[in-house]
């Protein structure tokens, strides 16, 4: 049932006892708009879906409903449904990216740090993102999850928020077709997401938006790049500036990542402690250091 892009099963988030459960409503990835509309036109159904699993994790501060965008329609919509609920209440998070990823809402909201290769229950939280909520109300009313709200961006020619469970094609069909012949399709978001070139992929669960990009696109060029490239590349020009590090949220978050010893370590292969290379596992996926962070547009991640 769950709609976050983790696919992590509620049933299983909600059957432990917990101190918060956290509604994630911010929205990871730039340019997506799924959890705002769903939060403009079906607040009180995340409300009760948000009541249900804090009553399944018996749990003592409630739940919070965690959002950017102080004073938007979707804020509103939440203040209007949760107006007579003691037990829930509306967090306003910052602006910036990755707000949206479950460790430093997580650490937003509570001011406690998921500790590494763990999960937000061990500090007492559970995080479900608002359309889970919203689907866990509709399956206590009886209606299976067979839809759900997808962004559609980029080189179409009418930007949706669609409701479906059909092929990439059908979806670009519905937003008045793709506006150039040679296209990629950024299947997630522009900072984490996926290239698929096949038109037939079907919509999952897992799929939170579509962008149509030219093949020629700078993120389709840096996401399709062979592994043995990348490398090349690295050792070619990684100058050890330490951007990537002292920008990465899990270094931020005083987790053991150091993107740049890993550099350091692949590109010289000096004989560093394993556990610098192991930490490789901590990274998030954000896409930061490679996106917007190194100078050398190498990806550290
Ligand atoms: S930001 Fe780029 S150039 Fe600087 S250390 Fe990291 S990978 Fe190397
Ligand atoms: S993608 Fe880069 S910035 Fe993001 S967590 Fe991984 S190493 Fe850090």
């Amino acid at each position: 049932m769950a709609q976050g892009g983790g696919w992590f099963s509620t049933h299983v988030k909600t059957s432990h006892p917990c101190d918060v459960v956290i509604a994630n409503g911010s929205e990871c990835e730039p340019l997506l708009a799924n959890d705002k509309v769903l939060m403009e036109e079906e607040a009180s159904l995340i409300v009760e879906g948000l009541k249900w699993a804090v009553k399944a994790t018996g749990n003592k501060r409630g739940g919070v409903i965690a959002l950017k965008g102080k004073g938007s329609k979707a804020e509103l919509a939440l203040l209007e449904a949760v107006k007579n609920e003691q037990e829930i209440e509306i967090f306003n998070l910052g602006d910036y990216y990755p707000v949206g990823d479950e460790f430093i809402l997580v650490q937003g909201v509570t001011g406690r740090v998921v500790p590494e290769r763990d999960i937000p229950l061990s500090i007492g939280a559970v995080v479900l993102n608002v359309e889970t909520l919203r689907n866990v109300t509709q399956a206590v009313q009886g209606k299976p999850v067979i839809e759900r709200t997808l962004t559609s961006q980029g080189k179409v020619r009418r930007p949706s928020v669609l409701r479906m469970g059909t092929p990439f094609w059908e979806v670009f069909e519905q937003c008045w077709g793709v506006t150039v012949s040679d296209y990629m399709t950024l299947v997630g978001g522009p900072m984490m997401g996926s290239v698929v070139s096949d038109p037939l992929t079907p919509v999952t669960k897992a799929t939170t938006g579509l962008f149509v990009l030219p093949k020629d696109h700078t993120f389709v060029r840096k996401k399709t790049l062979p592994l043995p490239f990348i490398i090349k590349q690295s050792k070619a020009s990684c100058c050890q500036c330490t951007y990537c590090t002292e920008f990465c949220p899990c270094y931020l978050l005083e987790h053991d990542l150091a993107p740049h010893k890993i550099m350091r370590q692949i590109n010289l292969r000096l004989d560093v402690p394993p556990q610098v290379v192991e930490s490789a596992f901590l990274c998030s996926g954000c896409g930061l250091c490679e996106i917007f962070v190194c100078p050398m547009e190498l990806s550290p991640e």
